[in-house]
Parts: C-alpha cells; structure tokens; sequence
C-alpha cells in the first residue's frame, strides 16, 4: 500500500463523482467557436518570437480502427478499408506545411505522441513516411521523447523493432482487463501472450518506458477476474499504469450503446475494483502520481514528481517540462502559450479545411489572466498535492486570499471533511484527498462555479 495515499470509502462515495481530469483549463466544454483559425496564426507568431519560443511537443491524432471496443470515447473511425491512412498521410503533409510555414521549420521539437484511434493500423512504411513529414516541418530532437499508442492485436516483433528505429522510446499499451469474460462484453479479445509479447519486445528494443492502461467499472468485471488481471500486471511490471474508470454515456459515446446496463458493476463493486488496483500496485512497489496515473518509482514522472517539473498536458502527466503543443490531425487538441485550440473533429471538415489551405481549427480558447492564474493553481495540486499561495501571488501579481477568498471558503468544507490541509502559505492535499484530487482543483475551476451559480439561480426562477 503506498505511505502517501489513504483510501477513504466514505470520502470517494462523496467526492468521488464525475469530473473534468484537467488535462486543460479551461477545459475542453469551454472551447468557443469565435477562436478561429486567424487566432491560432496570430499565436504561432507570437510564439516564434525571442523568449516566447518554447521547445515544441507534437500530439498526431491517427483516427482510425479495426474494429471497435464498446467502451470507447475517443475520436476514431472504425474501417477495414487500410488505403484511408495513406489519404490521411497527405492531408496530414498539407497541415504540417500549414503550422511550419508559420511557425519556421527550424523549431526544435522535443517530444512527440502518437495517439487515436489505433496509430498501429497504420503500416510500417505509412510510419516512417509520417516521420518523414514531421521531420520535414519540425527540427526533430533525435534525443527526445517519441511515443505511441499501440495495440498489440497484430502488432510482433518486427513492427516493434521498425518503431524503436525510427526512435520511439515511449509505448502506451491498451489492456483494459484481461479477463476473457470482460473481453467479450466490450468487443476487445486480446490475449495475455499478445500483451507480454509486445511489452518484452519493448524492452529488448531498448523502449525507455511501457505504460498499460487498464479499466474499472466495465461490464462484467468481478473482483476476482479483476485481480488476476491486476497479478498479471504486477507480474509484467509495466513502467507506468494508467487506471481509468469507466464512465457510461451511451447518449453522447455511440459504441457504449452495445453494453447492458445490467452488466455493469453496481457502485459497491466499482468501489472495490478500483481499492483492490490501489492496493495491490502500492504493493508491488509502484508511485501514485495523482489522478488515475501510478508509476515505478525510477520512472521518469516519478522522477519529474520529485523533482517539482511534473507538468500535466492532454496526453495526461508529462516529464517533459513546458512546452507548446502542436496538435496535429482531426479532433487533436494543441496549445500555445495561453492559447487551446482544437482541429475540426469531423474528418471531411478537416480535410476539406486543409485542402483549402486553411489551419483547420474548430474551436479553441485563449486563457484570460483570471484563467492562468486558475490553471496554476490546479496544474500544482494535480501534479504536486500543494500549491504555494505566494508563487501563485508573485507569477500572478494578486493575494492569493483575497483573490481566491471564495474558493477558500469551500476549501474550509473539504477541510472539515480532511481532503486538504490549509495554512498562511501552503494549501496541501491529505493522503486522504490525493485520489479524490480533481474535486480539490474543481473548487479553483471558475467555469464550474458560474455553472452551478447559473443553474441555482435558473432553479429559484
Ligand atoms: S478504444 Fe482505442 S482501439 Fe478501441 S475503438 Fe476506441 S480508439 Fe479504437
């Protein structure tokens, strides 16, 4: 069990609801459509200007799938038609062109994620021609951080090989459950062997780090099943474990309409499911890093946690400092400076964009000092369990009391309750509110506020 964590049933039962995971904020629901594709230019330029260039990370949305997974909520498109990935290599080729003709090719990049989607439908030859692209737009640190998603449904030996030639040294593996009865309620078979098979090929090519994603709250899942497939991943030891719980919203996700309600785990259930994960990777040795993420504790987020450079972007935690993001591809979400924005998530509408020789962007936002000073305070509880009242007075030029005096208010509940603790220089998360986490930073989320002033004031009416 870890030293830094408590598990509180009363405490999760309470806070434990849905909420924004914080990978931005504003987050994404704000995103407003009056951010266009003009604004995004204005912020590439901005950006490329003496001591407001950042080294850049790239996030390459690949969309699409084989076959789909019942629990999905991501952005992809199920085909078994494999020529889409080529079309899609040169819409891609295009918007690169786009953002580095703004931006300079010249601009070094230090990290890059691919993700989807499955980026492996995508064949060896289609990768490096990706790469190909990407280099041609961006100045690629050979020695930077290179991850991709990987489903290890048809991936060997061979591709892990290619992938690690071409410099990837990051894998995030999707495993879910390994429970063949689970497998089956969510479409997904994938067998033991197939998942060690592409963690041991990792390694032997050197991949500096695994991750497994695994889920709670599917249907059918049993605390027993759930523990072997827990016994399996302490056997694999996989670098980083991301634990997510499932959320079912069959109105707004299409794929989760194929699950029975009556499949699901009742709450009671969830609830174990997710302390017996807790409990048994503290035991076999790994960090809690905060919302959903465990490491080893000679990971690099680990490290970056200890270190005080932990920071949080849209792939979840990161390592790698601060950097702007590119957001490459449909639905890819990137930031600049105190800019998000997001691509068309429609793929006709992005490529028809791009084809126009237009930026392809949805929406976006562009954070108001009131927001940055917000984003601080939630990026150091998320990443650190404490945030420092007078950084955030200095970065900000405000007193942190009397700028957040609402705020402290509501802490003072969530300190009754022992989530947090509150003194003249330091608000500090317990070990019994590290998991519950994102409702400590929703407190400082002022959109979330308004909300339900809006809908308080909409009920007296
Ligand atoms: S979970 Fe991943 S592999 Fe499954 S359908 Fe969704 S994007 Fe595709």
């Amino acid at each position: 069990m870890f030293s830094s964590v408590v598990i509180d049933a009363n405490l999760i039962a309470r806070y434990g609801g849905n909420g924004p995971r914080y990978t931005s904020y504003p987050t994404a629901d704000r995103f407003v459509e009056a951010f266009d594709a003009e604004a995004y230019r204005h912020w590439l330029h901005n950006r490329n200007v003496g001591s407001q260039t950042r080294p850049l990370s790239l996030y390459v949305h690949l969309p699409f799938c084989d076959t789909v997974c019942y629990y999905c909520a991501c952005n992809k498109i199920v085909t078994r038609h494999h020529d889409r990935a080529a079309v899609y290599l040169a819409t891609l080729a295009k918007e690169v062109a786009l953002v580095s003709r703004e931006l300079g090719a010249d601009r070094k990049v230090d990290q890059i994620h691919l993700g989807g989607g499955t980026p492996t439908f995508f064949s060896d030859r289609e990768i490096r021609e990706l790469m190909e692209i990407l280099s041609k737009g961006f100045d690629l640190n050979p020695a930077g951080e290179y991850a991709i998603e990987v489903d290890p449904r048809g991936v060997g030996e061979e591709r892990i090989a290619h992938l690690a030639e071409l410099g990837f040294n990051r894998i995030s593996i999707g495993v879910q459950d390994f429970d063949p009865e689970v497998q089956r309620a969510v479409n997904r078979i994938q067998t033991v062997e197939q998942t060690f098979a592409v963690t041991d090929a990792a390694r032997r090519h050197n991949f500096r780090s695994v991750n497994y994603d695994l889920i709670y709250g599917l249907p059918r899942q049993t605390l027993e099943g759930f523990e072997r497939t827990l016994d399996l991943v302490c056997k694999a030891l996989p670098d980083r474990v991301a634990l997510y719980s499932y959320a079912h919203l069959p109105t707004v996700f299409m794929p989760q309409r194929r699950i029975a309600l009556e499949d699901l785990p009742p709450p009671r259930i969830k609830l174990a499911l997710m302390t017996c994960a807790i409990k048994m990777l503290g035991a076999a040795g790994y960090v809690y890093i905060g919302m959903d993420h465990f490491a080893r504790p000679e990971d690099d987020l680990a490290l970056a946690q200890n270190q005080g450079r932990l920071t949080r972007n849209f792939q979840g935690y990161s390592s790698g400092g601060d950097t702007d993001t590119i957001g490459l591809g449909v639905s890819a979400i990137g930031s600049i400076g105190p800019a998000t924005i997001q691509n068309h998530k429609d793929l006709s509408e992005y490529a028809a964009s791009v084809d126009a020789g237009c930026l392809p962007v949805m929406r976006g936002i562009e954070a108001s000092a009131d927001d940055l000073a917000r984003r601080s305070v939630i990026q150091s509880l998320a990443c650190h369990f404490r945030v420092s009242k007078e950084s955030v007075s200095i970065a900000h030029l405000m007193d942190f009391d009397d700028y957040f005096s609402l705020e402290i208010q509501d802490l003072a509940l969530l300190k009754e309750d022992g989530l947090v603790e509150m003194d003249d220089e330091w608000i500090t998360v317990t070990p019994a509110g590290r998991l519950l986490v994102r409702a400590v930073c929703m407190v400082f989320d002022r959109h979330l506020r308004e909300g339900r002033q809006r809908a308080r004031y909409s009920r007296v009416m």
